[in-house]
């Protein structure tokens, strides 16, 4: 694989970074002294709610902003650490009146507003498991979720409930319904049984003094992307509140008179991780936008919030790059002096590009849901190599390792696998313990990713093991393939696949869309045959290149490749729950 040349920062950041002694802070590094600067319960548990809103309010930040909150119609919210706290309070007091105990399912289908925030950290303050959902998703995704994690309760809205109501019959365990007619947006009547939420809300009360989790009790589920295959429950514990605190310190930078912005929906991990735990339990501000993506609209908010910290994925930065280089030059985004992004590889391309228009590199870092929090990233401090991963996180220990779990050496591509023990790590499938135990291999976690660590520490993503294609005796992986198609300037977007082929065992097949302006061409194809053939080695380049309209993507943006394939080869499309549709 080709390993790109390392970009040497010029303009230093005006704040010194958090983390800059790398090598010293992870060679002496013990969780033991990140466990002391977070506040811990009074009785000596751990709670992430506790951490993300009270404990800045007892330190004399009440009337510090936490959420500066954008409506998709325009609306303007704004929330203090202190009305979070008596938001998520009185949420909390509604499950207690509820009869809720503690790890009960607590599921939400809700628009991101600021009420998905109340009852995420509600349910947390009760003691229960929170499990968002998207609010895209249609009434199989949901029920599928509901029923495989026995949810007791589920928030949603009018509308949202209008799309499921033919499900919600079928959920025996599920015994309650709170609907939240945000801003009374909507002329749908309540159902017999539903719970108003404005009504129980003004009912509760404003303290809630038991909270009584411990850092081994569980938070947060969640279903992962389902890129390669049917999505599975991963659950955590209160104790990832250690790792989402320390990752958003070291690994985004954050500081505290950042404005930050997050722009993952909370049905995806990075939604909760990054777009509540993290930013509140450093006492950071951030902006919720409840829209979708428009490149022009994302810059606008970058411009009038004066957003500091972004924190995307490659998806994203790709669209903006595809509307064209001129649309940021309308918006000032000078204020912004930190960006980070996470969910797929990111191609050096897009590195690139933020540095010409943005002024400022993306830094890449990588996680799953099963690891809950940042393991590997491009700090502040260091200079990045783009297309790399980054280096380790202290205190995280991953290793390249063969298929018995040896480890192999520097610059040899492997499994990338962790050892087990991190604070936010996961602890199990949602009843499939056998799945779970399957990940671990001679005392390592395997992540299902393959990557190359070279000479300097860096990680670079090589693919997902079950994406690896295998030709003519080559091992490729599909990343290194896009990378290079999307450097031709028609090309947007490049999804790679192993096509079986009777000699070569596979031949690489990529499908590609275009930016705008460019004509899907037989001419152009076989000037990108070329280009990829330039760039790659022969066997390495797509023998087959087709160009089509969208390529199939995750609801948290990562390009199904699995799907690509299965159309290609006529096989049944497997499990869709997460398929984007628009
Ligand atoms: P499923 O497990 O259901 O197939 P998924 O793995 O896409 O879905 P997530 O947990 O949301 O679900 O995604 C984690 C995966 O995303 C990682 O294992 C990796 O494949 C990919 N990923 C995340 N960050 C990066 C990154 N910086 N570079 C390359 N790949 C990344
Ligand atoms: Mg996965």
């Amino acid at each position: 694989m080709q390993l790109h040349k390392t970009i040497h920062k010029t303009n230093p950041p005006i704040l010194s970074p958090n983390l800059s002694e790398y090598e010293d802070i992870r060679s002496n590094f013990e969780w033991s002294s990140i466990e002391k600067e977070l506040d811990w319960l009074p009785n000596g548990g751990l709670n992430i709610a506790y951490e993300a809103i009270d404990r800045h309010c007892l330190k004399g930040n009440s009337n510090k902003i936490a959420m500066i909150w954008e409506g998709k119609n325009g609306e303007k919210e704004q929330y203090t650490f202190e009305e979070m706290r008596i938001h998520t309070n009185k949420f909390a007091n509604v499950l207690k009146n509820l009869g809720l105990n503690k790890g009960d399912r607590v599921f939400t289908f809700l628009d991101r507003t600021p009420e998905i925030y109340f009852s995420v950290f509600g349910t947390l303050k009760a003691g229960c498991i929170t499990g968002p959902l998207f609010s895209a998703f249609g009434p199989d995704p949901v029920r599928d979720r509901l029923e495989n994690s026995g949810a007791k309760v589920l928030i949603t809205q009018p509308d949202l409930r209008e799309k499921i109501k033919d499900i919600l019959h079928e959920l025996p365990e599920l015994k309650h319904v709170i609907i939240i007619n945000k801003n009374n947006r909507s002329e749908l009547p309540l159902n017999y049984g539903e719970i108003n939420y404005h009504e129980v809300m003004n009912e509760a009360d404003n303290e809630f003094d038991e909270i009584s989790t411990t850092r081994d009790d569980y938070s947060i589920m969640h279903y992962t992307s389902g890129t390669t295959g049917k999505p599975k429950g991963a659950f955590h514990r209160h104790n990832a509140a250690i790792q989402h605190y320390i990752t958003g310190k070291w690994c985004l930078d954050l500081h505290p008179d950042d404005i930050y912005w997050c722009t993952a929906d909370p049905g995806w991990v990075t939604g909760t991780s990054y777009g509540m735990c993290a930013p509140w339990i450093n006492g950071v501000t951030q902006v919720i936008y409840e829209g979708g993506f428009s490149a022009r609209k994302w810059y606008q908010i970058i411009q009038d919030y004066n957003v500091t910290v972004w924190y995307t994925a490659p998806t994203a930065i790709r669209m903006l790059m595809k509307a064209g280089n001129e649309v940021p030059k309308n918006f000032d985004l000078s204020q912004i002096r930190f960006c980070a992004s996470v969910g797929e590889p990111l191609n050096p391309e897009a590195v690139e590009w933020s540095k010409e228009f943005l002024g400022l590199a993306f830094h890449d870092n990588w996680w799953q849901t099963e690891t809950g929090a940042i393991m590997i990233s491009n700090f502040q401090f260091m200079d990045i190599k783009p297309g790399s991963m980054g280096k380790p996180l202290p205190g995280i220990f991953p290793g390249i390792v063969d298929d018995e779990g040896n480890e192999v050496s520097d610059g040899h591509r492997g499994q990338l696998a962790v050892r087990p023990g991190w604070p936010s790590m996961f602890q199990g499938y949602w009843n499939d313990k056998e799945r779970y135990d399957s990940r671990f291999k001679n005392g390592w976690y395997i992540t299902g990713d393959e990557a190359i660590r070279d000479k300097d520490g860096y990680y670079w993503f090589v693919g997902r093991s079950d994406d690896v294609i295998n030709t003519a005796g080559h091992l490729v992986g599909p990343f290194e393939v896009e990378s290079a198609l999307i450097e031709h300037p028609a090309v947007a977007e490049a999804g790679v696949i192993g096509k079986p082929d009777p000699i070569a065992m596979e031949v690489v097949k990529a499908f590609v869309s275009l930016k705008e302006g460019f004509e899907s061409n037989d001419k152009l194809r076989r000037e990108l045959m070329a280009f990829a053939r330039n760039k790659l080695s022969a066997g390495v380049a797509p023998r087959e290149i087709e160009i089509i309209e969208t390529l199939p993507k995750t609801r948290s943006g990562k390009i199904m490749r699995r799907l690509l394939k299965a159309r290609e080869l006529g096989l049944p499309e497997g499990d869709t729950s997460t398929l984007e549709d628009d």
